[in-house]
């Protein structure tokens, strides 16, 4: 006798058998797969033309966080860096004032006040740019410099950066029109040298230009898929005047020019005084525009990046406070891992010690303390959730021991 016909999803022909479960309609199926993929695709359809302004939550002065709250939110997270953390705060907030003033053509229009972050890597400036967004539940995203380029060179578009601005804020243009955007390794395209490019500079200069209208105001279309991939694909106009852009970079060597300027401009009258004043330590403080330009950034993108602050390298009590002071420090992380399981998880005092002095042997910085501390848990996490343990002891003993079975250069490499 002949088997009792399948039902197959009328989308991809799959029998109920291959799928999870299928709805039944008039005169055909559809499994959840499909379901869920027509799903995605009406939500996207219908995020491009739906979307209006009154889709975007209220911003209002009143409930808008002050500086101080800013920062004392940004406290919560970050270790340090109060320079940075203060012009943040005060440039976020009134930009977000700046969204809130009227339209009206008499009053003062309040501009832009775009940022720059200057310091060495893994200092907190990503941390910082996403500790904000977060705050304020506006779309924000974080694309790389590097990857970069002029129109019709390898490598992505400048519009890109606007396309995962829109896809992280659900195709909603009014709502990614206020977003905030962390361009990350903006030293990279700076030009080789002082002086204008004779020759053509892909990733450099062209870019820069590029930039140079998404940051300061005006209507880009963006392709929504992103790449250039879709040909046909229907542009979106977005405006960027509202949207804060916060750029970062190591500007590694930047020192020197730092050092160049002041040595030149200490002269003459009162020079004395003003050289002993200066930290040679931490010369990033000094940062001023000029350095800026002398590293590479044209002066135009310097000029929509009024705001420019630095941070500070971090110290051995920086990353001791990193590792267990934030909300969502490293260490308080694998305690709540290990409290899912029932176990109360202990490090005694000179783990943390011994972890800090592991990133600065081997110059790991902030971000290898989360690898060291993977490093020694990784055994106990594999064994703990099988075996009845109600506490568990990490010692100095076994977090030597761990570590030595490891090649912490490997860790060096990859970061
Ligand atoms: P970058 O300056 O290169 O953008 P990140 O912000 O990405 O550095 O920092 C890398 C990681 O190091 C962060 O995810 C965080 O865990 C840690 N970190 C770096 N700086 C700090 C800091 N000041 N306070 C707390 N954590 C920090």
């Amino acid at each position: 006798m002949a088997g009792k016909q399948k039902n197959r999803c009328s989308f991809c022909g799959r029998t109920e058998d291959e799928v999870g479960f299928m709805i039944s309609g008039l005169n055909g199926f559809i499994c959840e797969d499909c379901a869920q993929q027509a799903y995605e695709i009406t939500q996207e359809a219908l995020g491009f033309k739906n979307k209006t302004s009154a889709d975007v939550t209220t911003l209002d002065l009143k409930t808008l966080p002050k500086p101080k709250d800013i920062k004392t939110f940004l406290d919560q997270y970050v270790i340090g860096q109060e320079d940075a953390k203060r012009y943040l705060s005060v440039s976020v907030y009134n930009h977000y004032k700046r969204l809130l003033q009227s339209n009206d053509a008499d009053e003062v229009e309040i501009e832009k006040s775009n940022i720059i972050m200057v310091g060495s890597t893994g200092t907190g400036k990503t941390l910082l740019a996403r500790t904000i967004a977060k705050m304020l539940h506006v779309p924000f995203t974080i694309v790389d410099a590097t990857v970069l380029t002029e129109a019709g060179y390898v490598g992505e578009d400048i519009e890109s950066i606007l396309t995962r601005l829109l896809q992280v804020a659900d195709y909603n243009v009014p709502e990614a029109e206020r977003g905030i955007v962390f361009i990350d390794e903006i030293d990279k395209i700076a030009r080789k040298g002082d002086n204008p490019s004779i020759t053509r500079d892909v990733s450099g200069e062209g870019v820069q230009q590029g930039l140079l209208k998404l940051l300061e105001g005006s209507v880009v279309l963006v392709p929504p898929q992103g790449g250039r991939k879709h040909p046909d694909q229907k542009m979106i106009p977005v405006n960027t005047k509202n949207i804060l852009f916060i750029c970062g970079g190591a500007f590694d060597g930047i020192e020197r020019k730092i050092a160049q300027r002041l040595n030149t401009h200490v002269v003459g009258y009162n020079a004395d005084r003003k050289a002993m004043m200066i930290d040679k330590d931490n010369l990033m403080q000094y940062i001023a525009p000029q350095d800026l330009k002398s590293f590479g950034l044209i002066p135009e993108i310097i000029g929509r990046l009024p705001v420019l602050t630095y941070l500070n390298p971090l110290d051995r009590n920086a990353l001791r406070s990193i590792l267990t002071e934030p909300k969502n420090s490293i260490i308080k992380q694998y305690i709540k891992l290990f409290e899912m399981d029932g176990v109360k998880l202990i490090f005694a005092d000179d783990v943390y010690e011994f972890i800090v002095d592991k990133a600065i042997e081997y110059k790991l910085g902030a971000r290898g303390l989360r690898s060291i501390v993977e490093t020694i848990m990784m055994d106990v996490m594999f064994e703990i959730p099988s075996q009845k343990k109600k506490t568990y002891n990490v010692t100095i003993e076994y977090a030597c021991k761990q570590l030595g079975k490891a090649n912490l250069r490997h860790l060096q490499l990859s970061e």
